[in-house]
């Protein structure tokens, strides 16, 4: 035996081979061209607006390819995580409909053949192919304390190095020999394990990422830490082992690991693994004082995805919202498939943008009203009884009682070919729906200034004298119209900017008395719609009130 395997056997004298884990995670049958994708978030209970983004566009690929999609947990970094940090982020795919199709499904539950996939459960792969690359001479154990780390910085900080880092002349652990390394690990010592760079930091190299292109960058130089004290690996060695035995094609994450991929490709090259093909994603952005920075988890609500759901924004909106940034040609194939699921979409990575896409929260409400103005009264209502059991009961209490009347109240001027547009999310339904009901409803006879309270009244005491629930729209229209010239108005609102002298104003005038008598509000939709929903008793009683109010 080398000394390389007999310190490969004294490190990870119980793990199995690199072969029997290549059997054990075979490749996977799948077309030609498709792709297997993952989305690997830290488990610290929080899925960004932009892990969304990224993780939206891997489920793609992997779909449109007819490839496979998963949900790794890395859980390496303790300092990240909170306890059961899992749940929100699984929570925050489940609002959006986000479907992996193998990986973590919830606290402690997974489903798939290439698991398991949260790192923290998955020692023994790591440790069998750290003991192979001992055994190569590719990696070795470094025993040195943060003092010795700190005093090899400053050492180079004092002598102007231009490379700095564990490599080289600097890896005093590098070349130890077999004795010492055996009489220091017998001793309990604690160590890390660090890669054997193969690079001198002198020569570039480069790669095609998907989205960007070629990048050219020096090549890697350092030994890096593949192994904590604790046996834990860090990021860089987990995610290659792990994209490497479940069988990744594209590996999609954000772009601040764009830095790391020197030391992944030779990370790759060092186990022997095929090297895979890198997809960059950009940040989302936000503007700021005229600049753009990253949507920051500290300082914008919205960087948050509960936000959304709390709002309750409709999940098929922010999905739409997010493809217009992800794709830039998803708005043409939008208006060329109006009703097709976004899921259909046929996906590109190549057509992502390279610099972060903006992420306008104006826009998005303009998406959200849209796609609710599509949506029929039946669905509108089963999200807005589901949002609002959650996040506003009082409410739900109110509307879940008859939804019959919910969804007639959801139906005005719905599925027209204007449908109305003025919902932007559900937590906005209450106050727009508020006057249909008697428990939301507030009186308010506040009157434009051109109409005083004595001619409101009288305007109401004809109105009743003509007003007849059973009227439909053009009868009901056209007894107001009636009503105009007997007051002193004009049924012809033309007329009347033609001569505002010869009269009191106009039928928009007699309507809009009718309307705040009977919705206590200046802009309703369908007035005749809301009259016929609210029914002849209500309507009456309000007429009634509201001359009151005006005649006190
Ligand atoms: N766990 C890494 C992070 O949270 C993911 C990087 C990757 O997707 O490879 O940033």
């Amino acid at each position: 035996m080398d000394n390389n395997q007999k310190l490969a056997e004294l490190l990870f004298p119980n793990v199995g081979t690199v072969e029997e884990l290549e059997q054990r995670f075979p490749q996977r049958d799948l077309p030609e061209g498709a792709k297997v994708t993952r989305f690997a978030p830290s488990p610290t209970g929080f899925l960004h607006i932009g892990g969304l983004f990224t993780a939206f566009a891997s489920v793609l690929a992997a779909k449109e390819s007819k490839g496979v999609s998963f949900l790794r947990i890395e859980d390496t970094d303790k300092k990240r995580e909170i306890e059961d940090g899992v749940t929100g982020i699984i929570e925050g795919f489940n609002a959006f409909g986000i479907e992996f199709n193998e990986g973590v499904t919830g606290f402690n539950t997974e489903k798939g053949e290439y698991g398991p996939y949260v790192q923290s459960h998955r020692a023994e792969i790591y440790h069998t192919v750290a003991k192979q690359l001992v055994q190569n001479g590719l990696a070795y154990p470094c025993f040195c304390t943060e003092e010795d780390i700190s005093a090899i910085r400053e050492k180079q900080e004092e002598e102007g190095a231009v490379i700095k880092g564990y490599f080289g002349k600097w890896a005093k652990c590098r070349d130890l020999s077999f004795e010492e390394q055996e009489r220091r690990i017998k001793s309990g010592e604690p160590y890390v394990l660090r890669l054997r760079s193969q690079g001198t930091g002198e020569k570039r190299f480069s790669f095609d990422d998907v989205v960007r292109g070629k990048i050219e960058m020096p090549e890697n130089y350092t030994d890096a830490v593949l192994l904590k004290t604790d046996g834990i690996p860090t990021y860089h060695f987990a995610h290659a082992c792990d994209d490497h035995f479940m069988r990744v094609t594209h590996v999609v994450r954000g772009d601040e690991w764009i830095a790391s991929v020197p030391l992944h490709i030779e990370l790759f090259k060092s186990c022997g693994f095929k090297i895979l093909k890198y997809v960059h994603v950009a940040p989302v952005m936000k503007e700021d004082n005229g600049g753009k920075r990253k949507l920051s988890k500290r300082k914008d609500p919205e960087a948050a995805v509960s936000f959304f759901v709390e709002e309750g924004c409709p999940k098929e909106a922010v999905l739409e919202y997010l493809l217009t940034l992800i794709n830039s040609n998803f708005e043409d194939w939008r208006r060329a498939n109006p009703d097709s699921s976004l899921f259909d979409f046929g996906f590109n990575f190549k057509k992502m943008s390279q610099s972060g896409a903006l992420f306008d929260l104006v826009k998005l409400q303009d998406v959200c009203k849209n796609v609710i103005s599509k949506m029929d009264a039946k669905t509108v209502s089963d999200y807005v009884l589901e949002w609002s059991k959650v996040y506003d009961p009082e409410f739900y209490n109110i509307i879940s009682k008859d939804t019959g009347y919910l969804q007639s109240v959801l139906s005005i001027d719905r599925g027209t070919a204007k449908p109305r547009k003025d919902i932007a999310k559900w937590s906005e339904i209450k106050d727009s729906v508020s006057y249909l009901y008697e428990e939301l409803y507030s009186e308010d006879y506040t009157l434009p200034e051109n109409i005083s309270a004595d001619e409101a009244a009288k305007i109401l005491e004809a109105y009743l004298s003509v007003y007849d629930a059973e009227d439909d729209k053009d009868t009901w229209f056209q007894k107001i119209k009636e009503m105009c010239e007997p007051l002193g108005y004009t049924p012809n609102v033309k007329e009347y900017k033609k001569n505002p002298d010869a009269y009191k104003g106009h039928v928009g005038d007699i309507s809009s008395v009718i309307r705040i008598a009977v919705t206590s509000r200046r802009n309703t939709p369908d007035l005749h719609a809301i009259m016929s929903i609210l029914g002849k008793e209500k309507v009456t009683q309000r007429i009634k009130n509201a001359i009151d109010a005006y005649t006190k």
